[in-house]
């Protein structure tokens, strides 16, 4: 079997080869509607942030919001697709308590990004999952139900929020690659800033259409997970409905085209409706908007106000500061995570130093406190100085992450002080480590004795004697050579 043939058969869940492909809502970070001019805040007082337009009252006209545009564009140019010259919105009417207009607008036959791909690492393995399309449209009212005592409300504040919905290709192959295409296409669109990406608040929402076949057979038929909104419960509930669907098929049952919500209590996913097909929305295009028209001068544009994006900057990391691919891969995580490694890199000179502290000892602690790198009480500058006492001598790798519990939990603090004031300073006069080795190895004969006679073991013992001895401001490597040469 060759090496291809036998990863994919790796892939395969019982004799079945699962395949996932992924619709995403990111809600645009626009200051205002996507038709109208009403303003967009999270978790506002119920029907204070919804205008005529968003209430649908007779008389109102949608107008389009430039920047929603703007950011669909950016979009498109961070991941290689066709941004459309000329597009269309259409009329998804369906009948809901929470859309006014009894219609959705929506981009249908022709939307305004299409084509392109997003790439990522899974282990060490590049995967890429090709787009089919990113449309805009317009998201609805929400229904609250729990907060009237056994009545329900509508609030109409999200009405018209603007929604990018990016449509994948059915290319993923395993849970752990669609939660990982998941992951990138978060870090893209909150790196280039068009959504904040708070999966809590619903601003990014993703729909996995999951499907398995044996080897080689026509696509399956697929069941549709609805709005998952955490990676967690994204890998539980795909995870799931993966092991139901060859259970069903065992069993001899036909899946069912279908779309289901993932219950987070019981683990399972549900049915909550047969799929309805585009028929069942008598699309037409909205007569109330011209079709959406996007100059090249407007693409050229944006694209000269788009930011290093993570894939180029990881590239750059590893040319300009000789950083493995995957350190290069962890640290273009945020804008901010990768700012404060090449300001600490830059001002030390050590660059794969302060890449292994940030994903060491500086992730662990903003883990542990679950903090943002923006918010780390110890700057760039800090970590900088505290790896170039590091690199010159001045401290161990271990007094190095004493220095760091002070500096973390004292933000006043200075690196050189506190080196100072708990006596770190590592021992580099090599006189008055030769006078411990000269003790130690006085005191210990016997240990020596061992050493000489063939057991390499002692020599590590000698080595933590001489430590303790210099209550461990020893240089580690320079009482290696300082022993060795001794007992030569
Ligand atoms: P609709 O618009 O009805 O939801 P699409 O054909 O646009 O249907 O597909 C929606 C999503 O489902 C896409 O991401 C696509 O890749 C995915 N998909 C289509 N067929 C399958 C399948 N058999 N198994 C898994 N995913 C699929
Ligand atoms: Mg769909």
């Amino acid at each position: 079997m060759n090496q291809q043939v036998k990863k994919e058969a790796s892939l395969l869940v019982h004799g079945y080869e699962v395949v996932i492909g992924f619709e995403t809502h990111a809600q645009l970070a626009t200051k205002s509607k996507i038709f109208s001019r009403a303003p967009i805040a999270f978790g506002a007082e119920p029907n204070t942030q919804a205008c005529a337009v968003d209430l649908a009252l007779p008389g109102t006209l949608p107008v389009m919001n430039r920047e929603a545009v703007a950011h669909a564009i950016r979009l498109g140019l961070a991941l290689g697709s066709h941004i459309a010259e000329q597009s269309v919105f259409a009329r998804k009417n369906y009948f809901y308590p929470d859309l006014p207009k009894g219609y959705q607008i929506s981009q249908f036959e022709i939307p305004v990004v299409q084509g392109g791909e997003v790439s990522f690492l899974l282990g060490d393995e590049k995967k890429t999952v090709r787009l089919v399309r990113a449309h805009l449209e317009e998201d609805a009212g929400k229904s609250l139900h729990e907060e009237f005592h056994g009545m329900s409300g509508i609030d109409l504040n999200r009405a018209g929020t603007p929604l990018l919905e990016i449509v994948t290709e059915p290319d993923m192959r395993s849970t752990a690659e669609a939660v990982a295409y998941a992951k990138e296409l978060h870090k893209i669109v909150t790196w280039i800033g068009i959504c904040d990406g708070n999966m809590q608040e619903g601003s990014f929402r993703c729909d996995a259409n999951v499907s398995v076949r044996k080897p080689g057979a026509p696509l399956g038929t697929r069941r549709e997970i609805k709005n998952l909104n955490s990676f967690k419960f994204m890998q539980q509930a795909i995870d799931y409905e993966i092991r139901w669907q060859i259970e069903q098929i065992e069993d001899g049952h036909a899946i069912q085209q279908a779309t289901v919500l993932f219950n987070p209590d019981s683990g399972e996913t549900r049915a909550m409706r047969s799929k309805e097909d585009a028929a069942d929305y008598r699309y037409f295009p909205d007569p109330d908007l011209p079709p959406l028209v996007v100059s090249r001068e407007w693409v050229e544009q944006v694209r000269a106000d788009m930011p290093e994006l993570p894939r180029q900057m990881a590239q750059r990391l590893v040319s300009d500061y000789g950083l493995p691919e995957y350190d290069a891969a962890t640290l273009t995580q945020s804008p901010a995570m990768a700012a404060y490694f090449e300001t600490a890199a830059k001002t030390s000179g050590q660059a794969k130093l302060v890449s292994n502290w940030i994903m060491g000892e500086v992730s662990r602690r903003l883990n542990a406190e679950e903090k943002d790198i923006a918010d780390s009480p110890v700057s760039a500058s800090q970590l900088a100085t505290l790896i170039a006492r590091i690199a010159d001598g001045t401290v161990s790798n271990n007094a190095a992450k004493q220095v760091m519990d002070v500096l973390w939990s004292d933000e006043s603090s200075q690196v050189d002080s506190i080196i100072e004031a708990k006596g770190l300073k590592q021992m580099n006069d090599s006189c008055a480590l030769e006078a411990i080795v000269d003790e130690v190895m006085t005191a210990n004969s016997p240990m020596v004795e061992q050493f000489r006679a063939g057991k390499d073991k002692a020599f590590n013992a000698l080595v933590g004697l001489v430590m303790k001895a210099s209550k461990g401001k020893a240089n580690p490597q320079q009482v290696n050579d300082v022993l060795k040469q001794k007992l030569q």
